[in-house]
């Protein structure tokens, strides 16, 4: 068995093949994959992140135009 194609479960840590669909040790269904809300979590993260970023540059630039009087 090659054993590259072997990763651990999430929930037992017992080796399973990534193909699997449900863990063989504990019948795990998808072991391989993440919750769908962590990709929610992380995705909303970033998004509210790069959003928070582009209204602060926003607001700076406002700043910096009130300060030198544009
Ligand atoms: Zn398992």
């Amino acid at each position: 068995m090659d054993e590259k194609k072997l990763i651990k479960c999430s929930v037992c840590n017992g080796m399973i093949s990534k193909r699997a669909k449900t863990c063989p040790h504990c019948g795990e269904p998808k072991p391989n994959e993440l919750e769908w809300y962590v990709y929610v979590i992380v995705y909303g993260g970033i998004i509210i992140f790069f959003g928070g970023c582009a209204w602060f540059l926003g607001q700076l630039i406002e700043w910096v135009r009130d300060i030198l009087d544009f």
